[in-house]
């Protein structure tokens, strides 16, 4: 087995998704040996063959090149990824998936998975980072578990690394970071986080496990938070005759409240805030907390998403046999990720009342054709458009904005359109013509 001595740190990534692809290509970037490893053979194969099994800016780039340079490679099992061309893993990053169960709680099998078995592969002194969102206390039992199947007895820390980065800049995100967040417990799982992120600016937080496990939990329930108040607004001020824009702008200037997440829409979806609120919100129940805020966050998203269902129904009455063209699939911009979209639930709403729904994605198209069922997948926005009762924005991408809207219009059986994200400007759709509705603008 060849020794290091350098700066660079052998890493071994499992989990090739979002972000263990993304973080295990950037750590290779700034000059580490990263293998990554995945337990789905498709992705491991895609990926030797330099396809990229996600859409993620940049990423494409940042793989191949660091491929090239020998220090990025993949590997199909942890055991290989642990000691792959020779070289032991001194880090093993867990980034695998940390669904929610029925319950709220966070399903961690997969951590508890690959915690065995990285502990059934360690050969000597290994730090096993865990860097998926999980809820505080997961690396005591991450702790726990490689214990009781670390045969050998061989020395180990458990470090915490939340990641923060965001579908869509998530390369610029991991190499351009606001903070990196470690949580360890002995100095040397400290100096070797250190020698990890060290090519990488922006503060590090040295923080207690715990605190780190809390602080990804924490951030992400309070961005929530953010959203579902300025949608709560939105709502006053579509009664009032109010402008949440310019609410937005007007609070968003104060610095102790930052313009950041004041954007009204039709809430927030994607595989980490519905669930990491619902996670922490479920753990502060079971260590005996009722943190009745994240409930009320939650309740005011779910109501927001139906806040579309609602305008359309507001111009069309019944819905029965009527079509719904929906912009945009996607959580959000930029991402091919379709994991809870609100569209999914906006689409089912739909059919529930018995419209036929058309809808047009720009990326997620392929991954939406996956899990939803019923409805006409269109091949651009005007064929989307065509023949539609109302046309709804459902998420912003920028192509949306460079639409021509006469064309639009004239695919649509009637000019309505229910614009979801506020992407385009009220007076002037309706000098187009169109009967417009947008987010808490009058
Ligand atoms: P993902 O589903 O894209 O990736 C997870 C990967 O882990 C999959 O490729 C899966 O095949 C693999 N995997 C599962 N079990 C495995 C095992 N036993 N061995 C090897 N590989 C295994 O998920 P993601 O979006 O990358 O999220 C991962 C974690 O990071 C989650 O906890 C999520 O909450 C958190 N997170 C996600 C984002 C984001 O924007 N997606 C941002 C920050 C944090």
């Amino acid at each position: 087995m060849k020794k290091n001595n350098s700066a660079k740190v052998n890493i071994c990534v499992v989990g090739a998704g979002y972000v263990g692809l993304v973080s295990g290509a950037c750590l290779a970037e700034v000059g580490h040996r990263v293998v990554c490893v995945d337990s789905d053979p498709a992705k491991i194969k895609m990926l030797k063959k330099g396809v990229m099994p996600i859409y993620e800016d940049d990423l494409e780039r940042v793989v191949k090149k660091n491929v090239k340079a020998g220090r990025l490679h993949f590997a199909g099992s942890i055991k290989d990824g642990m000691h792959h061309g020779g070289h032991r893993a001194e880090a093993v990053f867990i980034a695998v998936g940390t669904p929610p169960r029925e319950d709220g709680s966070a399903d961690l099998s997969a951590i508890e998975k690959v915690s065995e078995e990285v502990a059934r592969n360690m050969t000597d002194y290994t730090l096993i980072v865990e860097k998926s969102t999980v809820p505080v206390a997961t690396c005591d039992w991450i702790n726990k578990t490689v214990k009781r199947h670390n045969k050998r007895h061989l020395p180990f820390d458990v470090a915490s690394n939340p990641e923060f980065l965001r579908e869509g800049t998530a390369v610029w995100d991991f190499l351009e970071p606001d903070r990196v967040v470690v949580g360890v417990s002995t100095k040397q799982a400290e100096d070797l986080m250190r020698r990890v992120y060290m090519p990488i600016k922006g503060p590090l937080v040295i923080t207690s496990v715990k605190s780190a496990e809390l602080i990804k939990h924490a951030s992400n329930s309070f961005l929530s938070t953010k959203i579902s108040f300025i949608n709560a607004v939105a709502n006053i001020c579509e009664k009032t005759g109010a402008n949440v824009e310019d609410v937005a702008r007007g609070m968003g200037l104060d610095k102790r409240i930052g313009a950041s997440f004041l954007k009204a829409g039709i809430g927030f979806g994607g595989f980490c805030f519905p669930k990491d609120l619902e996670a922490f919100y479920w753990l502060s129940s079971q260590v005996g907390y009722d943190f009745a805020l994240l409930k009320t966050v939650k309740d005011i998203n779910e109501g927001q998403k139906m806040w579309l269902v609602k305008k359309i129904e507001e111009e069309l009455w019944n819905l029965e046999g009527k079509t719904v063209a929906l912009l945009g699939l996607a959580f959000k911009p930029e991402t091919d990720d379709m994991r809870f979209a609100p569209s999914l639930d906006i689409i089912r709403e739909l059919r529930k009342r018995g419209a036929k729904v058309r809808g047009y994605d720009p990326v997620s198209q392929e991954n939406a054709k996956k899990c939803i069922k019923g409805i006409y997948f269109a091949k651009d926005s005007y064929d989307c458009a065509k023949d539609a009762d109302c046309v709804c924005l459902v998420t912003e991408w920028k192509e949306f904005a460079a639409l021509d809207q006469k064309k639009l219009m004239a695919a649509a059986k009637h000019p309505i359109m229910v614009d979801g994200r506020n992407l385009y400007d009220p007076a002037k759709m309706r000098e187009l013509g169109w009967t417009y509705k947008s987010v808490g603008r009058p």
